[in-house]
């Protein structure tokens, strides 16, 4: 692993919403990377990041507070890493924007996720694909790059279904989502429409569950991403907590393995190899609970500071082998915290070397 001698100068695009918040809050004191620069819409830009924003959880870094936000242009923002939280009807031109002027764009947005040549990286799951970078600069003659991170749902249910993936092939997937409002941004859903209810319709939500899957789950061949041969059911519910996406799941394998094997091979997984260490990358990464009333948001979001993903309630399926319940913070390990891990990984296996402009 690399260790960086001097932090990497960092800059948050989208900063002022609710993932650019979390950015804000988790890039302070980060041992790696160095907050220097925050941008956000016109609306904010030339303003104090303290006047442009609604803060939403704790205090705000004191020094981040005095910043000015600027426009999002690889003009006026300079820094070599770019975490993107930008609102999807500006992220693919604003993204590639920075890509094609050297930056390595870590995105959260869902534009670039299903493009063949850019990597959709969840660290521990398929921390192999970044790898995919080098196809990117040749295709698009970018000198920097986009990583993007997976939907916050489906980040959820691919963490739960990896190990199993790797031990034993799963075949079928049939998925109920709760996510919670803070997945719909700041000021998000409507007050009168959640509170008391469960929406039973999240905008374009189920297709990107049931296609980023079986990409993260899907090897790199050398040049592309194969697909895992994973047939995927989504139905996705926005329900009325604050943090954290819950997904129940039943699972058909190739071959089935006794919930007792599930459990094992669960609490075992440790995740593709160089997360180890890294300073984000929670351990355990997956919680396993036998409680029968495990896991909850309320409960467990902020496992393993919001990084782990927390499982219960693995037992055997009367459809298909197997089923279980996974939960994680939608914000954290689903946005924020993810791309920060992958800019990590990026680091310490060296592949941003002579990749970003500084
Ligand atoms: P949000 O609270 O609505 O924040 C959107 C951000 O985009 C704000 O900083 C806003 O700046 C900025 N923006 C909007 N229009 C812009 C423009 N024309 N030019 C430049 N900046 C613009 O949304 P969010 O929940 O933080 O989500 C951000 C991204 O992450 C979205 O793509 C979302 O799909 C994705 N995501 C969210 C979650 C989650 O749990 N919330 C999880 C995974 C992925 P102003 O304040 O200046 O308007």
């Amino acid at each position: 692993m690399t260790t960086p001698v001097t932090r990497w100068p960092v800059a948050v695009l989208g900063a002022t919403g609710a993932v650019g918040q979390a950015f804000i809050r988790l890039l302070e004191g980060h041992p790696w990377f160095d907050l220097v620069e925050v941008a956000a819409s016109e609306r904010s830009a030339g303003k104090s990041y303290a006047s442009a924003t609604r803060w939403l959880e704790g205090t705000m870094p004191p020094a981040v507070a005095l910043f000015q936000v600027k426009a999002c242009t690889p003009e006026q923002v300079k820094a070599p890493i770019v975490f993107s939280a930008l609102d999807s009807s500006v992220a693919g031109e604003v993204e590639a924007a920075f890509a094609a002027s050297g930056r390595l764009v870590l995105s959260n947005a869902k534009n670039y996720r299903m493009e063949s040549d850019v990597p959709l990286v969840i660290p521990e799951v398929n921390g192999d694909h970044l790898a995919l970078l080098t196809q990117q600069r040749a295709n698009r003659g970018w000198p920097g790059g986009i990583v993007t991170n997976a939907n916050c749902a489906v980040t959820v249910a691919a963490m739960a279904l990896a190990p199993l993936h790797q031990a034993f092939r799963v075949t079928k997937v049939f998925m109920t989502t709760m996510q919670a409002v803070s997945g719909a941004g700041y000021p998000g859903v409507p007050s009168l429409d959640i509170l008391g209810n469960v929406i039973p319709y999240i905008g374009d939500e189920e297709p990107k569950i049931e296609t980023e899957l079986v990409k993260l789950l899907g090897t790199y061949d050398g040049t592309t991403i194969v697909s895992a041969p994973i047939v995927t059911s989504a139905h996705a519910n926005r329900v009325a907590v604050e943090h954290g996406h819950t997904v129940c799941l039943s699972v058909a394998f190739e071959r089935a393995p006794t919930p007792e094997q599930a459990l094992e091979t669960l609490r075992a997984w440790k995740g593709f190899g160089a997360v180890q260490g890294l300073p984000s990358a929670p351990v355990p990464a997956l919680i396993v609970r036998d409680e029968p009333d495990r896991p909850q948001a309320r409960r467990d979001v902020n496992a393993g500071g919001g990084m782990a993903v927390t499982i219960g309630r693995v037992r055997a399926d009367n459809l298909f082998d197997l089923r279980l319940v996974a939960m994680a913070h939608n914000v954290v390990r689903g946005a924020a915290g993810g791309s920060i891990l992958n800019a990590e990984l990026l680091v310490a296996t060296g592949q941003l070397d002579g990749l970003v402009a500084s």
